[in-house]
């Protein structure tokens, strides 16, 4: 093959590739913004699992592997962790309802996002809580499916009707690019946004996301970490706090998501305007809420086995 079509090919290859990867998730910006936020809420013992359980690969960073699922979930090895990455609930309805919804298309239970969520929990914390029994789980992998995870399900359309997939079947225009509404919450608003706002830059985006932290959303930070039931339950409450979150994005999915948003439609300034604060603040939420999460599985308990 002479060289100038083979770069067509493997160019081919890679706009497919991509466009295969977009359609399940926050994008790769998305993730990252999550999991850098969270190392910021990181208490010291935390820092210190993390660090150990990370893949040489991520260099002590683990915003730098928050993609991971995404990546491998098409090998066929891994094929059994694609319905992992969202929840469906049935037409028209706004609400989550675990028992209803988490299930894989042949209605096997627990296998959705939430249900990995508690389960990534579990494995973790079990590990934490029992640190000289031989502990059978990969708790690297663990790791990065939880923070993946607790990234997807603060998205809206990762908890959205079954009958569109989530958004992913009804094509519209993002501004003038034909695409899906998945697509758009996914990686289109995040893509305008670094355009219009951070000339491109990611890490001026997450910094501005951090300083609102800190000042415009400091008070209700407290409430999006806190668990529902009282604190030294804490721990045992995740599976109630998964749902909250669940239920947060399928009643912004109904709100702003599919509103105004029907097959064929041009979605551009009126659409993007109004539904970036609630981008910014689900990627600021997840972020929040994956460090408590972590905070809590490694930091009361100080030794974590095998790691
Ligand atoms: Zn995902």
């Amino acid at each position: 093959m002479k060289s100038s079509l083979l770069r067509l090919w493997f160019a081919r290859v890679i706009v497919l590739t991509q466009l295969i990867h977009g359609a399940l998730s926050w994008g790769k910006e998305g993730h990252y913004t999550v999991c850098k936020i969270a190392e910021s809420y990181f208490e010291e013992e935390t820092v210190a699992a993390v660090k150990r359980l990370l893949p040489e690969s991520a260099q002590g960073d683990l915003a730098s592997v928050c993609s991971w699922p995404d990546e491998i979930k098409h090998h066929w090895q891994w094929r059994w962790t694609s319905p992992l990455h969202y929840v469906d609930t049935p037409d028209y309805r706004c609400n989550y309802l675990y028992c209803r919804d988490c299930h894989d298309t042949h209605k096997h239970q627990d296998r959705c996002v939430t249900g990995a969520i508690f389960n990534y929990t579990m494995q973790l914390m079990s590990a934490s809580e029992n640190s000289r029994r031989i502990v059978h789980y990969n708790l690297t992998e663990a790791l990065m499916f939880l923070s993946h995870y607790i990234g997807d399900v603060h998205q809206p359309l990762h908890v959205g009707f079954l009958g569109d997939e989530g958004g992913n079947t009804i094509t519209v225009r993002w501004y003038r690019r034909k695409t899906n509404l998945h697509h758009v919450w996914d990686n289109m608003i995040i893509e305008s946004t670094l355009k219009t706002y951070y000339n491109k830059s990611l890490p001026l985006m997450i910094q501005a996301l951090q300083a609102n932290l800190t000042h415009g959303w400091s008070n209700d930070v407290p409430s999006w970490e806190s668990c529902q039931l009282n604190q030294t339950a804490c721990p045992n409450s995740t599976v109630v706090d998964v749902f909250r979150y669940a239920s947060e994005s399928i009643s912004l999915a109904c709100k702003y998501a599919y509103r105004n948003a029907t097959p064929g439609t041009t979605l551009g300034d009126d659409y993007f305007l109004s539904r970036l604060p609630v981008v910014e603040k689900r990627l600021a939420q997840g972020g929040i809420r994956l460090a408590a999460t972590l905070n809590r599985i490694f930091s009361s308990k100080p030794k974590l086995a095998g790691a």
